[in-house]
């Protein structure tokens, strides 16, 4: 039986292609390994969206290459264009690889899922971006959007789910524009209302949304079945620089969105991602941007330094100073530290309910509905079951707890 691995680079469309990728090549009789040196084939599923991950794409490539000297290597995801093809190397896209992979035998969205390393099911449901903003290189590397049909994702889940999956994440690009490729009257809204019909007990979670996607979805964020951890990406919080980004919403139509979703009488997460050093952004305009931040209800902040991608419009603009870069850096971390610490201060004493992951030094471990890690002690559940854990205490920036209840 011949064996393969693969290496996942990026965000969480990355881990649900290579998710579908290992149930087609498990489907095909191949196995899979871990030990990428014994491996007949290895997949890398590579990530373009700054330097550093083009750096991790070639690190990794270049290692595979060391440690296994015979191997086909397939590279795949937006930082194809950066390598060649050899006698040992084949570049080309997702839909191409399974094609290829799955010999017709099988469509792309009805894959059957393999529970896997992940104990969250990352269920993909549209890639590509109709946006254009400045400083992105994604549109250009996986195109427009295109949706993958409900009943095709209605069937996945529920092989998710009977494979003992109970949270389901809903990644893409952009999935706020889901479904509008495919029919006028399909959204996001529908979509989560028909996986909801299932008449099972799970969790759905969403990945990142624009604010200017919301209103789809506000009359469903009281539903308890959804996660209520939402991923709102700000950017900046200066007028002029999300102009400058192309962003599809201003910094006050972003506030507005955020308190209708505060204004709903349940707890949530509200996570956002920041791009330092945009390169028009001066003293004032950071300063806007520190300021909104401060006073944002924000629990966490994924912060990125801006990154020019050739061939984007910002990379034209000349880039401020790395001195600058670095101090802002530092400024914005030190804020997402305090978010994070004020947002996880107010879960001691209550109960949460983590998707239980792995063992870790005597503890279970998992993520709770919030999006914040937990260690807890307790009898051992299944990888994946959902649980109650009274939330103790605060350590080394995780919270721990004591499972209740069965
Ligand atoms: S919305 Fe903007 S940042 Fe996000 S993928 Fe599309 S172009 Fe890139």
């Amino acid at each position: 039986m011949k064996k393969f691995s693969i290496f996942t680079i990026g965000c969480r469309t990355n881990i649900a292609e290579s998710e579908k990728l290992r149930a087609v090549l498990l489907e095909q009789n191949f196995q899979y390994t871990e030990n990428s040196e014994e491996a007949d084939y290895i997949f890398v599923n590579t990530c373009t969206v700054t330097h550093r991950a083009d750096r991790d794409s070639r690190k990794i490539i270049n290692r595979i290459k060391k440690i296994n000297k015979k191997a086909k290597i397939y590279i795949f995801g937006c930082a194809f264009y950066l390598f060649k093809e050899d006698e040992r190397i084949r570049i080309l896209n997702y839909e191409t690889l399974l094609k290829e992979i799955k010999r017709d035998k099988i469509e792309l969205s009805v894959l059957p899922p393999e529970k896997s390393g992940h104990s969250r099911y990352f269920l993909k449901i549209q890639e590509g971006c109709d946006y254009r903003c400045t400083f992105c290189i994604v549109p250009f590397k996986r195109g427009k959007s295109r949706s993958i049909p409900p009943e095709s994702l209605i069937y996945e889940t529920e092989i998710a789910l009977s494979k003992g999956y109970r949270e389901i994440v809903l990644t893409g690009t952009q999935i706020g524009d889901y479904g509008k490729d495919i029919d006028k009257k399909l959204n996001l809204k529908v979509l989560i209302k028909k996986l909801l019909d299932i008449d099972l007990n799970f969790r759905i979670r969403l990945s990142s949304l624009h604010p200017s996607h919301f209103y789809k979805i506000f009359d469903l964020l009281t539903e308890k079945r959804i996660a209520p951890h939402l991923h709102i990406p700000l950017q900046s919080a200066s007028e002029k620089i999300l102009k400058g980004m192309k962003r599809p919403y201003s910094l006050k139509f972003f506030d507005e969105t955020l308190n209708k979703i505060l204004n709903i009488k349940r707890k949530f997460s509200i996570g956002t991602d920041l791009i330092v050093g945009f390169p028009t952004e001066g003293d004032k305009e950071f300063k806007e941007t520190v300021n909104y931040l401060e006073n944002s209800p924000f629990s966490y902040i994924h912060i990125f330094s801006y990154s020019k991608r050739e061939g984007t419009p910002a990379a034209e603009l000349k880039e401020i100073d790395s001195y600058k870069m670095k101090e802002r850096m530092k400024i914005i971390k030190e804020i997402d530290k305090e978010k994070r610490r004020k947002f996880m201060e107010s879960l001691l004493n209550s109960i949460i309910e983590p998707v239980y992951e792995k063992r870790e030094n005597g503890f279970l471990k998992g993520l709770s509905e919030y999006g914040f890690q937990v260690k807890f002690k307790g009898n051992k559940i299944k990888k994946g079951e959902i649980t109650n854990v009274l939330v103790k205490k605060i350590e080394n920036k995780c919270l721990i707890g004591v499972k209740i209840g069965l």
